[in-house]
């Protein structure tokens, strides 16, 4: 961990220096003071496919409490050209083979996991014990007893676990929320949500792998249209039913092309999602006993769009997700304040997700779910 001014990480950036030579090294403090505003934490991304390369990498020099500080790749070609554009030392850069000895490298507090799903959890628990702070993407893991270790894993080394959950730190989406819990529009009665787009792609490529996949579309997309409907509705279902739809059988010969779902609330609310990888999607739009409010886009990128029944355009100004969702989490290591993504909430959605795969094995049963004592929501 570092101690920056703004000013100081633009300049050593600029120059192709790294913060760290020039600063030099502290160790990590436990204190979540205000004395811990000013400080960045290291953030080694692992797995530089494209959304590291796209996303996080541009948002890490967005960020205030965070900077680029190493990197874990199993490609030596990338390893030169990161090092170059970011300016991350040869000390900072680690293969999936030695990845283990990041446990002794000062300048790395946090390790972001950004590898096909089913290889989330075995990185994700050798950050911990490496003992690292650790930020896993979406979805968690294939598996509720994958979320279970991770979580066991942070919690037996003193690690804070967050998951990829960009949409939790979006104006728009706490936005929603806060329409939700202040019933504007009333009681929310129905919610739809579409999460999906058109593959097109290498056939061979890992999503379209159960292997490495855990599953097609509902693994992917969704995760987004489980957490709008649950955010869209203000509280975690009590049941599911599932339909899954093939119609390019030849293309999606092992992962679910396209599924739907029905959630039923505790408070009487019900909602529909629908996650695709044959359909765009996305789109949050809850119907209220006064009203309605929608976002849509509702889960890509940005600009977010939203309206409400009133006539109100919900707008904020454009900042990248994944810079507030990673100071969110780096904020919540200095300064103490809430875990806005849990490890739970990403083993609640895989709960959901094993449930919707349930329900379709069982021709669309009705599942039960028992999410109440889980003390996550939203
Ligand atoms: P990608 O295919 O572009 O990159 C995957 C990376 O993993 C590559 O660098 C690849 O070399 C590496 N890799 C290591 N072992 C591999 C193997 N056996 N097969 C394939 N690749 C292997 O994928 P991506 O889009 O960067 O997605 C990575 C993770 O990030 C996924 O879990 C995905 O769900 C998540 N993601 C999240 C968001 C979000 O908005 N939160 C967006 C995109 C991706």
């Amino acid at each position: 961990m570092k101690t920056f001014t703004r000013r100081d990480f633009g300049w050593t950036l600029g120059k192709g220096i790294t913060a760290t030579a020039l600063l030099g090294s502290t160790s990590l403090a436990c204190g979540q003071s205000a004395k811990n505003e000013n400080k960045k934490l290291g953030v080694a991304l692992v797995g530089l496919g494209s959304y590291s390369t796209y996303q996080l990498a541009p948002s890490l020099q967005d960020t205030e409490h965070c900077y680029l500080a190493g990197i874990v790749t199993g490609t030596k070609e990338k390893e030169q050209v990161w090092q170059d554009k970011y300016g991350i030392p040869k000390e900072n850069t680690y293969n999936y083979d030695n990845f283990d000895t990041i446990a002794n490298n000062e300048d790395i507090d946090i390790v972001y996991v950004v590898l096909p799903n089913s290889m989330h959890a075995d990185f994700s628990i050798r950050a911990a014990k490496a003992g690292k702070h650790v930020i896993c993407e979406k979805p968690m893991a294939i598996s509720v007893a994958e979320c279970d270790a991770i979580i066991d894993a942070c919690n037996k080394a003193g690690v804070k676990l967050s998951v990829g959950y960009r949409m939790q730190s979006d104006p728009y989406t706490k936005e929603v929320k806060k329409y939700v819990a202040e019933k504007t529009f009333g009681n929310v009665h129905f919610v739809s949500s579409d999460a999906g787009y058109i593959s097109n792609g290498n056939p061979d490529q890992w999503r379209l792998n159960k292997e490495l996949s855990g599953g097609g579309a509902l693994m992917n997309m969704g995760v987004y249209s489980i957490q709008t409907s649950i955010y869209g509705c203000g509280s975690n279902p009590s049941s599911v039913s599932a339909q899954e739809f093939s119609t390019r059988p030849d293309y999606f010969k092992d992962t679910d092309e396209t599924i739907t779902a029905q959630f039923e609330f505790p408070n009487g609310a019900v909602a529909h999602m629908m996650t695709s990888h044959n359909a765009n999607g996305n789109r949050l739009k809850s119907h209220c006993s006064n009203g309605w409010f929608e976002l849509d886009p509702a889960h890509s990128y940005g600009p977010i769009s939203g309206r409400t029944s009133n006539g109100n355009v919900i707008s904020f100004p454009h900042q990248r997700q994944q810079a507030l969702q990673m100071d969110d989490f780096a904020k919540h290591i200095l300064m103490g304040t809430p875990n806005v993504a849990p490890g739970e909430m990403g083993k609640r959605d895989m709960i959901i997700v094993e449930a919707i795969y349930r329900s379709i094995a069982e021709g669309g049963k009705k599942q039960t779910l028992d999410l109440g004592n889980m003390g996550i929501v939203g």
